[in-house]
């Protein structure tokens, strides 16, 4: 047995530096288009091309945002939720929140709130700090579908940070689902959903169930009669690089010539001699 391993791997090592010595790279082939530059944020700042729904000023990306009350630098949710005007797809989203510090309820009752990703799909807030409730309800939760890997919540009235990377569904034209789709969620720095495929709707009296929609939709936070506090809210779109097959590229067409271009060219070299004699 030793010596078939020990013949095995004097072949694994023969193999691999004999491709590496030939000297040929393995390409894909892919001529990828150049990723854009972005620079990056400091410590949860937006990075450069992101689109700032909150800086603790106003809340006029809002639709109801006019219902919360805004406070040294931050927003507290009241009234009704709020849902941002402009609609998104794939995206990258950053929010901060607190729940209350004043402890008041239990379970469901305690420092409710919640993103919807697409205005349907629910990633719960919840003050989970030694509050028990059913886990696919607590903080992190995909609500009412999967339950937050750990529960990494911080004590009552702390700053939290969401990171969410979520990705949406694709339905075909009769509204088949070709896609579901898939959120990461990253609550303090700790992932707590990883690529979690998402089953439907996330509604607390029905079970999911997918209903088509566009490839686009709003964020939206829940007010569920708690004073749940937010900061820092910004979202970045993701899209993907395209790229094109080597040997198939298109080909490049020769710039359309303006009416002067055009009559140079047609010149001959005896006019074009001419003129320069005249010229000089
Ligand atoms: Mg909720």
């Amino acid at each position: 047995m030793r010596v078939l391993f020990a013949i095995s791997l004097v072949f694994a090592i023969v193999g691999c530096c004999a491709s590496w010595t030939s000297g040929e790279e393995w390409v894909s082939g892919k001529i990828w288009e150049e990723p854009p530059i972005v620079t990056p944020g400091e410590c949860g700042s937006p990075p450069s091309d992101a689109i700032i729904l909150f800086d603790g000023k106003d809340l006029s990306q809002w639709e109801g945002g006019e219902n919360w009350k805004i406070e040294n630098g931050y927003a507290i949710a009241q009234k009704t939720g709020i849902t941002t005007k402009e609609q998104f797809g794939d995206c990258q989203l950053h929010l901060e929140f607190a729940t209350p510090e004043v402890i008041e309820g239990s379970g469901q009752g305690r420092g409710n709130s919640g993103v919807y990703l697409m205005g349907r799909y629910e990633v719960q807030i919840l003050d989970s700090y030694e509050n028990k409730t059913y886990f696919d309800g607590q903080c992190g939760a995909i609500y009412k579908q999967h339950p937050p890997l750990v529960n990494a919540s911080r004590k009552p009235g702390e700053w939290q940070t969401y990171d969410i990377i979520f990705t949406g569904p694709r339905f075909d034209e009769a509204g088949n689902l070709l896609k579901p789709a898939y959120v990461t969620v990253i609550h303090n720095g700790v992932v707590v959903q990883n690529h979690f495929e998402i089953e439907g709707s996330t509604a607390w009296h029905v079970p999911p169930k997918y209903e088509p929609h566009g490839e686009k939709g709003p964020i939206h936070l829940q007010f569920h009669g708690n004073p749940v506090r937010f900061r820092n809210i910004w979202i970045r779109e993701i899209r993907e690089l395209t790229y094109q097959q080597k040997g198939q590229e298109p080909e490049k067409k020769e710039p359309e010539k303006n009416e002067a271009e055009k009559a140079e060219a047609e010149k001959t070299e005896p006019e074009k001699k001419a003129e320069n004699g005249q010229n000089q």
